[in-house]
This record gives structure tokens, C-alpha cells and sequence, in this order.
């Protein structure tokens, strides 16, 4: 098993966005009220004084939408002063970013992932559960902002569906040739809404990948990520396509994170409560920051290899009932 030293933070369950996928318009979501919500005072003291003697030293601040968190360039700020900090990114659906891009790298946050679903504002739009005015343009308004303040990687975030964007492949993949920013088509999961997963089913890295390679040839790339992505490139890019595909791959053997949701709960994996800590109940109830590293490093002890593809791979149940934005994905 790899060192466990890489934490997601969910910062809020909240999203301005409703995609397909995740929070589908019209499920019953219980959001955490505001004063179930770590604070900031709290969340610190966590890494402070548990995660980061314990061994974390990378953090991802993660959602619902992260933008949407008060105080977040504050925040940031905070967690990346950190000496122990090595590493600090977010993700984001990006429709907040373009007027906070030059806060956030100017208070340190230096990587960023974007979610990015479709270059078409229809298509975009209907996937995010949007009926107003398009938000596309607001969102890749956002992306350049990032690009040009500096985030590097800039990754853009892809989950492809069968029947909705998949015929879009090939062009999000050619963002990755002028420019250097990192595409990641990420294997849709029966997390959130089986309906649609029953319906469209997944399309595996594999066959994106056929497609790609079809079109422009493929290599693996020199360029290799921390996290569970395998890279690639279209030959003479400037930029790199990564693809997650935790439905037609066990990568258990290679995770090395936690997660750590809005209201406090450390969860050991994306899948398994098996083991969980509430930490927020922990804190307030006067649990000293000494006992919660010990209940910490006994939870990294237990950390289990679970295989998404025995509990997850061909279902059309989808039985998971917590959406990614609820865990923090
Ligand atoms: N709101 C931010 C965003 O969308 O980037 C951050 C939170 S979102 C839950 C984090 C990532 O989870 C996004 O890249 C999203 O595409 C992905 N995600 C959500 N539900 C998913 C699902 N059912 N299958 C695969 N990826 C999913
Ligand atoms: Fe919001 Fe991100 Fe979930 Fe979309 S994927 S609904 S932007 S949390």
C-alpha cells in the first residue's frame, strides 16, 4: 500500500451547479446545516495539529463547490502558509473562479482542476441542470483567468456519458495539442444518479482512448501525476490526457488519500465507511487533538483495499446513495 499523506477536503456539500451526474434536479439532498459545517478555526486545527504530524503534507480543497465556501481565499491562504504543506490544489466547477483566479494564486493555491463536460453551451447547460442563461462562456471565462494567472497543471475534468457527450471526445482531447493543460476523462460512476447510469451506462478509458488514438496516434507520457490518472499524449502536445478509470481498473494498490467531508467526517476511501472518525464531534466535545492522531494513524493501519470493480463494475442498482458532492469528490 502507498503512503497515505494526501487529503481531500470538502470545504461545503453546497453547488451552484446541478450536474446530471452528481446532484440530479429534483433528488432530495440533506445538505449540512451551517452549524454542522467544520469552521475554519476547526478545519485547521485538523490539519495542524492531526493530519499533518500524522504524516499529510498534500490537501485538495474539494466540494459541492468549493467557490462557494465564505472566506475561502482566506482559507487557502491559511493552508498554504503551512510549512509542512507540499502540495495545495482545488477543484471546482469554475463558474466563481474568474474573478477570484488572481486571489487564489496570489494566497498560494498554485494547482487547480476545472470540470469541463462539454464545449458545447447546450450540451454544457443541460448537463449542469441549467435553464437561464448559459453558463458555459461564465465557466471558460474561468478557465483562461486560471490559465493566464498562472495554475499550472490546469487540469480539465471530463466524465464522459454515453448518448450525452461522448461525441465530444475528440475535441475536448485536442484543448490538450496548442496549449498545456491536462485533460482527464474520468469514468462515469453509479454515484449519485443510478438512473442515469442505468440508462447511458459508462464508456471505459480504453475505448476513449481507441477513439483518440485513431484519430492522432497516442503515447504514455513522461509526465506522471501523484494521483490515480494514467497519462498520455497526443504525439507533439503540449498538454496531456489523463484518464481515470477506477470502473475498469482497481487502483487500490495505489491510492494514497483520505477524505475529509464538510461536516467532519474522515472518511478511509471514496467507497468504504467502514472505520470512519467524526472529527467535528470529536473537537467539540473536548477529544484532545493527542487521542484523535492515535485514532487517526489506527484508521491509516486499517486503510482496506477495496475493489470498485467487484462492488461497482456492470451494476445498474447503483445502491450508493451519497452523492460525490456530499463525500467531497
Ligand atoms: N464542484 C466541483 C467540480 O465539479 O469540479 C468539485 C466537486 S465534484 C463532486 C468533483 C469531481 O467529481 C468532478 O470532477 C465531478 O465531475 C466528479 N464526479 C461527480 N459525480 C461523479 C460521478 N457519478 N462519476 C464520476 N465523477 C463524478
Ligand atoms: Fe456541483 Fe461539482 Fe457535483 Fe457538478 S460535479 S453538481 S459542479 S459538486
Amino acid at each position: 500500500m502507498n503512503q497515505v499523506d494526501y487529503l481531500r477536503i470538502s470545504l461545503i456539500d453546497r453547488c451552484n451547479f446541478r450536474c446530471q451526474y452528481c446532484m440530479p434536479e429534483g433528488a432530495e439532498l440533506d445538505y449540512i446545516l451551517k452549524q454542522e459545517l467544520l469552521t475554519d478555526a476547526e478545519l485547521l486545527t485538523l490539519i495542524e495539529e492531526v493530519f499533518i504530524p500524522v504524516g499529510f503534507t498534500r490537501f485538495r480543497l474539494t466540494g459541492g463547490e468549493p467557490l462557494l465556501r465564505p472566506r475561502v481565499v482566506e482559507l487557502v491562504r491559511a493552508i498554504a502558509s503551512l510549512p509542512q504543506t507540499q502540495d495545495l490544489s482545488m477543484t471546482t466547477n469554475g463558474f466563481l473562479l474568474a474573478p477570484m483566479a488572481q486571489n487564489l494564486y496570489n494566497a498560494g493555491l498554485r494547482r487547480i482542476n476545472i470540470s469541463l463536460d462539454s464545449l458545447e453551451s447546450d450540451t454544457f447547460d443541460q448537463i449542469i441542470g441549467n435553464r437561464g442563461r448559459s453558463r458555459w462562456q461564465q465557466v471558460w471565462q474561468g478557465i483562461q483567468e486560471a490559465y493566464r494567472v498562472g495554475f499550472d497543471p490546469l487540469k480539465l475534468n471530463v466524465v464522459v456519458i454515453p448518448g450525452v457527450n461522448d461525441h465530444e471526445v475528440l475535441d475536448l482531447a485536442a484543448l490538450t495539442i496548442d496549449k498545456q493543460w491536462h485533460v482527464r476523462f474520468i469514468e462515469f460512476m453509479p454515484i449519485g444518479n443510478s438512473d442515469l447510469f442505468a440508462d447511458r451506462g459508462w464508456v471505459s478509458s480504453e475505448e476513449l482512448r481507441q477513439r483518440i488514438r485513431e484519430c492522432w496516434g497516442l503515447t504514455e507520457s513522461q509526465i506522471r501525476g501523484n494521483g490515480p490518472a494514467d497519462v498520455f499524449q497526443i504525439p507533439g502536445a503540449k498538454g496531456t490526457l489523463g484518464f481515470i478509470s477506477q470502473m475498469s481498473e482497481c487502483f487500490c494498490d495505489r491510492c494514497n488519500r483520505m477524505r475529509l467531508s464538510a461536516d467532519g467526517w474522515l472518511r478511509p476511501c471514496l467507497l468504504n465507511e467502514t472505520g470512519q472518525i467524526d472529527l467535528k464531534t470529536a473537537l467539540r466535545t473536548g477529544v484532545s487533538t493527542a487521542e484523535l492522531r492515535e485514532q487517526l494513524r489506527h484508521l491509516l493501519a486499517l486503510k482496506p483495499e477495496i475493489n470498485f470493480k467487484q462492488r461497482y463494475a456492470g451494476t445498474t442498482t447503483g445502491a450508493y446513495t451519497r452523492t460525490m458532492s456530499q463525500i467531497g469528490g
